[in-house]
């Protein structure tokens, strides 16, 4: 095992971990933890774009109104206006740093970026790079970080626990190399980007997102969790069974796709005045219902009416991404159903990023502030990734003295894990929350995966303890108990609230509304 210290300790490497890389390697040196492919995690796969009050005819007020509607009752209004309110300067950094985003065509236009519309948005708001924004913004910040010389770049190591003191703070990360081998990363700060949980469902929007990891070590620590039952699914993946999850970017309804049932049948006027763009989680449960009825396996999006050239002026990377797959969506409908795509809860945190676990923050996906409440709005994410990153920093740029406390040792075996058992558990852990802990969720239904959870958590418990630690043993320990912890938010949640749709309790319960908060027990 080495041992060795650091200044502030970044684990994580997605839009949320860069930024915060960038805007504190000028004052103190970073340790970045990231993979060295942007495969991992969801940022490179982010396609509609960024969302920020940066028309002259669009205003904070409306986009605060929307978010809020969106969050059903849920939202954080302090977090909502601070981060409606930072947008257009994180915006303009960006743009700094040289973003490409897509411009308006329009020499007329009253600002010079293109902006598209996105579900429960009012307002033409969402600043864009073609339709892969994701990747845009990670090649940028990347460059930005890769020629930084403050910034050290470790992307051999996987955190799988962090280290705490006597005195109750974060110290750091203990780590796995891909020899297996453990170091220590010792920490005066450590910043949490790890992504999100929806790694925990088997049908997902990107090809290696996080299972709430980063969640759970904070929990390990003490650290509060909140919100662990809102967890979103993306109405339009490309239904591809066989093929890697791909998403059919909202910006596609918002530029007037619409969704048919596998008849032809166009349903969502019916179900929601804004049809098609009505949010993310009354879509996503229209088209659930809509295969119900219908007893089929997906549904259909049309976008035929808007031409050849605008599909492949607005939409060049899903064009590209479905011919290779043997369709052409200017000619037929895009086959599509819901998938797991972001997590609203996460570890609690302060406008800063601060957890609370001294010494120990937590930014992007990772974390919840309170901005998305019970539902996120369309390109919110980004948006906070970016806002609680720079704000995180601000809070960082002072060194305050270390903690001198004991640290907390950790024990472990030394013999293999069982490779079966693991695989084993992966795959039931999510088929319970997939089957009972998604777009619907019932009494039934919660009971029955909080006693199937539990009994693998037991299964596993004595090797944890026995085995040598591997990225995949912790990993899954990790995903268990995040998973029980959503399970008990969900059923302790006696009502349906954006996100979280309860038929055994269909209505709103609760006239002021409460986040869910929860602490790991054992
Ligand atoms: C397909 C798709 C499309 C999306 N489109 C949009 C959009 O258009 N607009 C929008 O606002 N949002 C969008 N989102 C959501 C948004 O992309 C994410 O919320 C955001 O990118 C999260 O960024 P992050 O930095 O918090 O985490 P991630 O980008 O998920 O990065 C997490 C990082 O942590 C690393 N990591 C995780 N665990 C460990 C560990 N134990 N040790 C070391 N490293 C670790 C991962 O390897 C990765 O580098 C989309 C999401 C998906 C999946």
């Amino acid at each position: 095992m080495t041992q060795t210290h650091h200044d502030v300790l970044i684990i994580g490497g997605g839009v949320a971990g860069l930024v915060l890389a960038l805007e504190v390697a000028a004052h103190r040196k970073v340790t970045l933890l990231r993979p060295a492919s942007d495969d991992h995690g969801a940022s490179r796969w982010a396609q509609g774009g960024i969302a920020a009050v940066l028309s002259p005819a669009d205003d904070v007020e409306a986009h605060i109104a929307d978010t809020l509607v969106a969050g059903d009752g849920l939202c954080d209004e302090r977090a909502v206006r601070f981060t409606v309110e930072q947008g257009p300067a994180a915006i303009e950094w960006l743009l700094s740093l040289g973003v490409p985003f897509t411009r308006d065509p329009n020499p007329e236009a009253s600002y010079p970026y293109h902006l598209t519309r996105e579900g429960g948005h009012g307002a033409r708001r969402i600043i864009h790079a073609a339709d892969a924004t994701g990747r845009a913004v990670m090649d940028t910040l990347k460059a930005h970080v890769d020629a930084h010389p403050a910034i050290t770049l470790c992307s051999e190591l996987t955190a799988i626990s962090l280290i705490g003191d006597t005195a109750g703070h974060c110290r750091g990360a203990r780590c796995l190399d891909p020899q297996g081998q453990l170091h220590e990363l010792l920490a005066d700060d450590t910043v949490l980007a790890t992504g999100g949980a929806s790694g925990l469902y088997r049908h997902t929007t990107s090809p290696q997102p996080a299972s709430g990891e980063g969640m759970l070590m904070a929990a390990e620590l003490g650290a509060e969790l909140m919100n662990l039952e809102f967890q979103q699914f993306h109405p339009t993946c490309l239904y591809d069974p066989g093929g890697t999850p791909f998403l059919i970017s909202e910006a596609v309804r918002g530029e007037g796709g619409q969704l048919l049932n596998v008849h032809g049948e166009r349903f969502m006027p019916a179900l929601d005045p804004r049809a098609e763009l009505a949010p993310r989680d009354i879509v996503a449960r229209a088209i659930d219902a809509e295969m119900q009825r219908t007893a089929s396996d997906h549904v259909l999006l049309d976008i035929r009416h808007l031409g050849v050239d605008a599909i492949h002026h607005h939409f060049p990377t899903i064009q590209a991404h479905c011919a290779g797959r043997g369709l052409d969506i200017t000619c037929e409908p895009i086959p599509v159903v819901p998938a797991a795509h972001y997590s609203c809860g996460g570890v609690a945190t302060d406008l800063d990023g601060a957890t609370s676990v001294p010494r120990l923050y937590a930014i992007g996906e990772v974390a919840c502030t309170g901005l998305h409440g019970a539902n996120r709005m369309a390109s919110n994410s980004l948006l906070e990734c970016l806002v609680f990153a720079r704000s995180c920093a601000k809070r960082l740029l002072h060194a305050q003295s270390p903690s001198n406390a004991t640290l907390v040792a950790t024990v472990t075996g030394s013999e293999p894990v069982p490779p079966d058992l693991v695989v084993e558990l992966r795959q039931s852990l999510r088929q319970v929350m997939s089957s009972s802990v998604a777009i619907v969720r019932h009494d039934r239904g919660l009971e029955q995966a909080a006693a199937q959870l539990a009994l693998s958590e037991s299964r596993l418990a004595p090797f944890i303890a026995r085995c040598t630690p591997t990225v995949t043993l912790s990993g899954l320990w990790h995903a268990l108990r995040l998973a029980r912890l959503t399970v008990a938010s969900a059923r302790q949640r006696r009502e349906s609230r954006g996100l979280h749709f309860n038929p055994d309790c269909p209505h709103h319960g609760d006239p002021t509304p409460q986040p869910s908060r929860c602490h790991l027990t054992t």
